[in-house]
């Protein structure tokens, strides 16, 4: 590929700063000095006195500064853990909170857990003695419900601000409200860019603390057409770089898991065929589900001679800071949780990116010198096609978890609550439906007892009431581990290039008859049998890593069971209670085979496909559930199960009606069946 520079070039310094700065960087530095160079350094005192001054305090500085790990310290260091109160500090992303613990817990020498610690969903890495608290901001929001006064903190700190997480930002609601009673509370908003003013216009004018950053020019490049195969054109600007350009690491931004995978196949491959005609080529990759092992690897200093390149998901722009990265490959895309409100059908797009994150992405070329951002589109497309800036999650995905957990906290009227951007009003409405439709709410909007129940647990409302529904169904053994394997579902399977033909076969030794959810149980099952063995893992190409983390969050909702008192009970035999139990949570999630050997979904008549990797994929049932629909060249259902219509009759009277659900394949397509307006007013009278 061929890139055109850009004219504009971002930066604020000299080039013998610069090259006096690298050269203090290219030092090993203790940690002491390290803590030393960030930028927020020479403000401690100055941010201690404005903490001290002001109850709420908005701090803006650029990703790297320091906000994250020092500003914990520095409270602890100035006496706000006297008293055994925590300092808490929220983090959009598990990977980052994770991340930033354990290295606080380092600088601070100290094991992680005991004084330093984390809590993300389904692992709580503390202890009485923890006194900073890093967490996800879903963690953080699940708190409230059992330390509605978040009593045992001194500081709050809600950090990443500017990502503006759904959760994040229904915090930013509840912890305005909290700072008005507990006046001895300190609350800290920080955010890396752009976003402070309105933050502080939120919270009653609260003043603003800057932290002047430090950053290198960064030149930007184009190509000159746009890229067919951004992956392929992600590996050749990589060799590129690594061929032609001084030493220094790469980071390339993808957009999940697969397409890291990928990337990394193709590049060890072809880098290979280089030989040692080339320097030394790290392949490094970071995303949510990897191993902290493997993510503390992306820290380590780059050996002399040798280049590290990072391929990373969005959570490289602004949640960790690499250091030393000097050169960024910007393919332009990101993962969307994204969800339409008149249908409430909900999926994972692969989307452009906004300008605010692409100039993010480029800033992390420029932290420890003059960097180079390769951005794998043209200058037009980054001119007129890219948005400003992110929408705000609150305003573009399903809210039946905030909404539950709201009403869970005891608010009633959602309409009134203060958010700092509004979601949409039918979004709030569809969501009501919705908890209306699994019996979480009564008509008037209040949490019914499996409501109460289903707001236990840290899942999404569906997946929470297929939990409850395994009562009736005298199942709770199979959907507990059904429920756990979905939730490490995207790295199960191990399939090798050079082993895909074993690891295929090995997979579909598994498969059950009625589908995906059946199948997981049985992996589940065999690996216990198996008195979980790594061996019997790496036998069958299942990653054994996921399978210890299924069983984790296994342990964990089979607490969350017994705390709102259901029975474990089997049933080996009866695959069709287990699917019953499955339906009563996923009747949203159906779809129908029509003509053509096409699905549609039931309600709103949207095709869909079987993904591939489905063991349903070649049989082709009348209906079926699917756990989640993923966009990518189609809209692929993954997780399918086969079940029968009149099961819908059965779980979901109030949704379902027996003639939407009549099997015939001469009729026509019933049009979409939409719920009549008395209905949705309904709905909207329950705000
Ligand atoms: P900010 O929150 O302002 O973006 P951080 O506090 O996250 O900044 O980062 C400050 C410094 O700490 C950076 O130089 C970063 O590289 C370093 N750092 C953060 N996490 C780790 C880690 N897990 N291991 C090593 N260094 C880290
Ligand atoms: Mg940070």
């Amino acid at each position: 590929i061929e890139f055109i520079q850009a004219l504009q070039k971002p930066g604020n310094l000299k080039k013998d700063d610069i090259e006096e700065i690298s050269e203090t960087m290219k030092k090993k530095m203790s940690i002491e000095d390290t803590k030393k160079s960030l930028p927020i350094y020479a403000f401690r005192d100055d941010l201690i006195k404005a903490i001290k001054e002001h109850q709420v305090l908005i701090i803006e500085g650029e990703t790297g500064s320091g906000k994250t790990t020092q500003i914990p310290q520095y409270l602890h260091e100035a006496g706000f853990t006297e008293d055994k109160k925590k300092i808490g500090c929220t983090q959009p992303r598990r990977v980052a909170a994770m991340s930033v613990a354990a290295r606080v817990a380092q600088e601070m020498g100290v094991k992680l857990g005991n004084e330093v610690g984390y809590s993300i969903r389904f692992e709580d890495c503390t202890s009485e003695r923890t006194m900073i608290k890093y967490m996800t901001d879903g963690t953080l929001h699940r708190e409230f419900l059992s330390e509605p006064d978040l009593q045992s903190y001194s500081v709050m700190i809600i950090d990443e601000a500017h990502e503006r997480t759904l959760h994040t930002d229904i915090l930013f609601g509840l912890v305005k409200d909290i700072v008005r009673f507990r006046t001895d509370l300190k609350l800290l908003i920080s955010s890396a860019t752009l976003d402070a003013e309105k933050f502080s216009g939120f919270f009653d004018d609260a003043p603003i603390f800057r932290i002047p950053g430090r950053r290198f020019p960064v030149d930007i490049y184009y190509t000159k057409a746009p890229e067919a195969d951004y992956i392929d054109a992600c590996v050749v600007s990589v060799l590129q770089i690594h061929v032609s350009q001084p030493l220094g690491d790469i980071l390339v931004f993808l957009t999940g898991q697969d397409e890291i995978e990928a990337c990394q196949e193709l590049l060890t491959e072809r880098s290979r065929r280089l030989g040692n005609k080339i320097k030394e080529l790290l392949i490094l990759p970071v995303y949510a589900n990897l191993p902290s092992e493997m993510q503390a690897k992306i820290f380590e200093p780059t050996p002399p001679g040798a280049r590290k390149v990072i391929l990373a998901t969005n959570i490289a722009e602004t949640s960790l800071t690499i250091d030393n990265i000097i050169y960024v490959i910007d393919p332009g895309f990101c993962k969307q949780n994204n969800f339409n409100s008149k249908t409430g059908m909900e999926s994972l797009v692969v989307v452009p990116i906004s300008k605010a994150s692409a100039n993010q992405r480029a800033g992390r070329a420029g932290r420890v010198a003059a960097g180079k951002c390769f951005r794998l589109y043209t200058a037009w497309a980054y001119a007129h096609e890219l948005e400003e800036c992110t929408v705000p999650e609150i305003q573009r995905i399903n809210l039946g978890n905030a909404v539950l957990m709201l009403k869970a906290l005891g608010i009633r009227d959602l309409m009134n609550f203060d958010f700092l951007d509004p979601p949409p009003h039918e979004s709030l409405v569809l969501a009501l439906e919705q908890l209306y439709a699994l019996g979480a709410l009564n008509h008037e909007g209040e949490l019914t007892k499996l409501g109460r129940r289903m707001a236990e647990f840290p899942v999404d409302p569906m997946m929470g009431k297929m939990l409850l529904a395994s009562e009736k169904y005298k199942c709770s053994e199979e959907i507990l581990t059904i429920a756990a394997m979905l939730s490490v579902n995207s790295s199960l399977f191990y399939r090798p290039k050079d082993k895909a033909i074993h690891a295929d076969t090995a997979r579909k030794n598994f498969n059950a008859q009625g589908g995906d959810h059946l199948t997981l149980l049985n992996v589940y099952n065999e690996w216990a049998q198996s008195d979980y063995s790594t061996q019997w893992c790496f036998e069958n190409y299942i990653q054994h890593r996921s399978m210890k983390r299924a069983r984790d969050v296994r342990d964990q909702l089979s607490g969350l069971m017994q705390r709102v008192e259901i029975k474990m009970e089997s049933s080996p035999s009866e695959t069709i209670n287990v699917r019953k139990a499955i339906t009563a949570g996923y009747f949203y999630h159906i779809a129908r085979l029509g003509k053509g050997g096409q699905y549609k979904t039931a309600k709103h008549n949207q095709t869909v496909t079987i993904h591939p990797n489905s063991s349903l994929f070649e049989e082709l049932p009348r209906w079926v559930l699917y756990h989640e629909l993923v966009v990518t060249t189609k809209e692929f259902m993954r997780q399918v199960t086969e079940i029968e219509s009149k099961w819908l009759l059965e779980v979901a009277p109030h949704y379902y009606q027996a003639r939407e659900l009549e099997d015939s394949t001469n009729k026509k397509m019933p049009k979409v069946v939409g719920k009549s307006k008395s209905q949705l007013a309904g709905a909207a009278g329950m705000l």
